[in-house]
């Protein structure tokens, strides 16, 4: 352990490492701060990525995919099944985050990081306004550690944003309220995502199955926070086990909140960035935040190492502008899409399920089922094709 750090990163998710990870190889000091004692556990995630947001920063390895995805099944509130075929350039994957994790912290250390874990986060040191360092515990001790940058990868329940002064409130509506059990015997195509919509499966929100080989399968859903208020997402996810898999073994339950928003207006104040989930970087449309936590913590490593190197810590505050013409904007449009979705009613859903099944299979792609299933919304017509390139 040195006195003192260029960059201290706090938490080791994805996105903890991924900011380490590019500001090593900035060749400055690094430090990750994870307050549980295994990189990687307990995972709260549906465990589901592209190919192409994960091979962005690690190369794919069977040890940590658990299906290989090339089908999407959506299925509406009336039963009615619309199956999707990607090619093998949008495949995707259901991943074992547990090793995921632990691989990727693995890549932030091989490029000089060093990690402490069972070390929790506590509080922040301050120069003049500036943040710099972090108050800790570890070892049932109290410490102190000055660094020049701090940044924050703590999750969905960030305090470091907060205890630096930024906004980090999000609305209630806004956060979706997951619950999750893995469970065996499902019987499910190994290589398909199941997506179910409408009143009874996930109001405002949606249902998953996602499988993971062996006939196991993560099986859970999100419903807004409005909704989670009046009617939990655990008492859905009952419901939906006691009538299609009242059998079926339960091997875990996870419960959670998913941030479907916008990030946040401000994501960098001097001496501190935040990242992932903490800087409500998830995808709105999807609930998928493993990916664009990974894209928004390399753009904030990547500047604080470039930072610390021209000795111009005010460079730090470009993260924002560079993180929204890289992917904030677009989620700016992904979550208008996500507003009109919600807004549907059952019947509006199987309407819909119907005319794309009308399409047929082989010409089904992503944009066209949502083209069709916004047809009737002109004004987010044009979202739709900043998205899907019509
Ligand atoms: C039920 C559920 C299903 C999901 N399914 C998917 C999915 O299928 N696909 C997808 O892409 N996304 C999914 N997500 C979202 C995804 O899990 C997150 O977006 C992703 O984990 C964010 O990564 P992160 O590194 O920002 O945060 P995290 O992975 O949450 O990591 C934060 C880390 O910080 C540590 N930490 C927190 N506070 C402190 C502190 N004070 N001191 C030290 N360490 C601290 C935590 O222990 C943790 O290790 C799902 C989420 C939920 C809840």
């Amino acid at each position: 352990m040195k006195e003192e750090y260029d960059i201290i990163v706090v938490g080791a998710g994805p996105a903890g490492s991924m900011a380490a990870r590019f500001a090593a190889e900035k060749g400055v000091s690094v430090l990750m701060l994870e307050k549980d004692r295994d990189v990687g556990y307990p995972v709260r995630c549906g465990e589901a990525i592209s190919k192409a947001g994960v091979e962005e920063f690690i190369d794919s390895n069977e040890l940590w995919i658990k299906a290989h995805i090339n089908k999407f099944s959506f299925i509406a509130p009336d039963e009615t099944e619309v199956l999707l075929q990607f090619d093998s350039e949008q495949e995707g994957y259901v991943l074992e985050r547990r090793i995921f994790d632990y691989e990727l912290a693995k890549t932030a250390v091989n490029t000089g990081a060093q990690i402490l874990t069972r070390t929790y986060v506590n509080g922040l040191l301050f120069d003049d306004d500036k943040v710099a360092g972090v108050k800790y515990e570890h070892n049932g001790e109290q410490k102190e550690l000055k660094a020049k940058i701090v940044i924050a990868a703590d999750g969905v329940e960030s305090r470091v944003g907060r205890w630096a002064g930024l906004k980090t409130h999000i609305d209630f509506r806004d956060m979706e309220c997951c619950t999750q059990i893995t469970a065996a015997n499902i019987n499910v195509d190994p290589n398909t995502l199941y997506f179910y919509f409408g009143e009874e499966f996930a109001p405002e929100g949606y249902f998953w199955i996602f499988p993971k080989g062996d006939n196991i399968a993560n099986i859970g859903l999100g419903v807004s926070g409005m909704i989670g208020k009046k009617k939990s997402a655990q008492s859905f996810l009952n419901s939906f086990m006691e009538k299609y898999y009242p059998q079926a073994p339960i091997l875990t339950t996870i419960a959670g909140g998913v941030p479907s928003a916008v990030t946040l207006d401000k994501i960098s104040a001097p001496g501190i960035a935040l990242v992932g989930d903490a800087a409500r970087q998830v995808n709105p449309l999807s609930g998928g935040g493993i990916a664009s936590g990974m894209i928004g913590a390399s753009i904030a490593g990547r500047i604080a190492g470039e930072a610390i190197k021209m000795n111009k810590l005010d460079h730090l505050l470009t993260y924002d502008k560079a993180w929204h013409d890289r992917l904030g904007r677009r989620h700016e449009t992904f979550n208008r899409i996500k507003e009109g979705i919600f807004n549907f009613s059952d019947e509006k859903f199987n309407i819909i399920a119907h005319s794309i099944n009308k399409i047929p299979f082989e010409k089904r792609t992503l944009g066209r089922v949502f083209r069709t299933a916004l047809i009737k919304q002109p004004s987010l017509i044009i979202d739709i094709a900043k998205v899907f390139v019509i």
